[in-house]
């Protein structure tokens, strides 16, 4: 087991990493930026360390500063959280060079997911049918035209090396096709520093599902389910559950091999996620996260196992203690992400001052959270500010559970997603399972 680790990260998830390594024994450095000095994170940790201001360059995703305080802390690891650092497998070997521990993935399955064309070719080796799109990235706008005559409009451009919903543009004729693939490149290139572009059928009214993966550096892979997560706002979640109410036992067992076959194909160890569109009953290869998600809680809540714990495990260097037929589903769970943001406003971020702060608890309610009563939320990061997941033995519970939660959720000084939450699971549509990914719009 390691005996000390830093979270390069902030907010809520380098909580929930330190929760798991005070039960584990280990010890923890926290770093943060001078926007987050009153963090709850760099008081919850044995050890913290400022890593410099949030701009002109992001100090979260400073590597060399990061390596320094892993040098004067004298730490085993690095625990990268989500977002920031957490799939750049330059800095995953950079961390392995310096001898520390990267708490994820190898830098090269890191690197072989990161190019999405390149995880589909291997979710195609492993047998899983992707959405039918281009098999790399486009050359020119005549090889996009060919595509879009050959799958029909509307179809999406999306960035080899995309993520968090960013460097997607839907295209619905061909005459639109030139414009977006400029700006989608353009696009590409300031947000992941490549503007290889590739091109997809777009699908119009899928569901989001995706299979949890745990797999130690032993070849031993197994699923822990799978996340319904179709509630989505410009292509981001907003609500998660699971198991999905959209699919039969049958189809479970099916993406829960196929997941786990692709991790093989790819070498995979630690956390990480296999995600699927899923449109008039078929299931199609999306992209792979090698990194734990913002959503990786309502698996944990049906399952029973901390999936923080077990990657700080296997980064350890042990075996996974269990394997498939010892992981069963009880129960349901559903997680709402509360964002700093005003809804009635185009949920324009609504950063500032937490005047008072009463969070729920009571049977079946867990709170991700890092704010407290008088936090200053700054200006500079993401606008998630709580995880509300809640547990119940069956959907209808746990709905109720989540609404009790939410209206117990006092939140003053700032404007919340807690109104839009609770509108959505009022929904009939909601309350019936009928999901896919344009609820919000339709
Ligand atoms: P990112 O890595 O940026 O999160 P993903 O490829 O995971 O991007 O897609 C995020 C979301 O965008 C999906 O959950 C889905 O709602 C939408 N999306 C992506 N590709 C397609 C597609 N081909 N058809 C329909 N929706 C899509």
């Amino acid at each position: 087991m390691l005996k000390k680790i830093l979270i390069a990260n902030r907010g809520e998830i380098a909580i929930r990493i330190i929760r798991a390594c005070k039960e584990l024994g280990i010890e923890t450095v926290a770093i943060y930026s001078e926007a987050d000095s009153n963090s709850l994170h760099t008081k919850f940790a044995d050890e913290a360390v400022c890593i410099g201001p949030p701009a002109p360059k992001e100090s979260y995703l400073s590597i060399p500063r990061i390596l320094s305080a892993c040098e004067v802390t004298g730490v085993e690891g690095v625990h990268p959280g989500y977002g920031f650092l957490a799939e750049n497998p330059k800095f995953a070997e950079i961390c392995e060079e310096n001898g520390f521990k990267f708490i994820g993935p190898s830098p090269e399955a890191i690197f072989a997911v990161g190019d999405k064309t390149n995880a589909r070719e291997s979710a195609k080796k492993a047998g899983i049918p992707v959405i039918p799109g281009s098999n790399s990235g486009i050359s020119s706008v005549d090889e996009a035209k060919k595509i879009g005559e050959e799958f029909g409009y509307p179809v999406i451009i999306k960035a080899v090396l995309g993520g968090g919903g960013r460097g997607m543009r839907i295209v619905n004729n061909p005459e639109e096709l030139e414009k977006s693939i400029t700006v989608a490149k353009h696009e590409a290139k300031g947000a992941f520093g490549e503007e290889k572009v590739y091109i997809e059928k777009y699908l119009e009214k899928p569901r989001h599902i995706e299979v949890q993966i745990l797999a130690d550096e032993y070849n031993n892979i197994v699923w822990l389910g799978e996340r319904e997560c179709s509630i989505q706002r410009r292509h981001q979640k907003l609500i998660e559950e699971a198991p999905s109410p959209g699919i039969t036992s049958e189809q479970r067992e099916k993406i829960g091999e196929q997941a786990v076959a692709v991790m093989h194909a790819i070498g995979y160890s630690s956390a990480g996620t296999v995600e699927f569109l899923l449109e008039d009953n078929n299931f199609y290869f999306l992209e792979i996260n090698a990194r734990v998600q913002v959503e990786h809680p309502v698996t944990e809540m049906v399952t029973g196992i901390d999936i923080i714990k077990e990657q700080l495990r296997i980064a350890g260097g042990e075996k996974l203690k269990f394997n498939q037929k010892d992981i069963h589903i009880k129960g349901h769970a559903i997680e709402c992400r509360i964002n700093a943001e005003d809804p009635n406003n185009n949920f324009i971020p609504s950063p500032g001052k937490i005047e008072s702060l009463y969070i729920p608890g009571g049977l079946g309610v867990r709170v991700d959270t890092h704010i407290y009563g008088e936090y200053k939320i700054p200006p500079n990061y993401d606008s998630l500010i709580a995880k509300l997941i809640a547990y119940g033995e069956t959907r209808a519970q746990c709905i109720a559970i989540i609404e009790r939660a939410l209206s117990e959720f006092l939140v003053d000084g700032i404007h919340t997603t807690i109104p839009f939450h609770q509108s959505i699971i009022k929904d009939e549509r909601f309350r019936r399972g009928d999901l896919h990914t344009h609820f919000i719009q339709s």
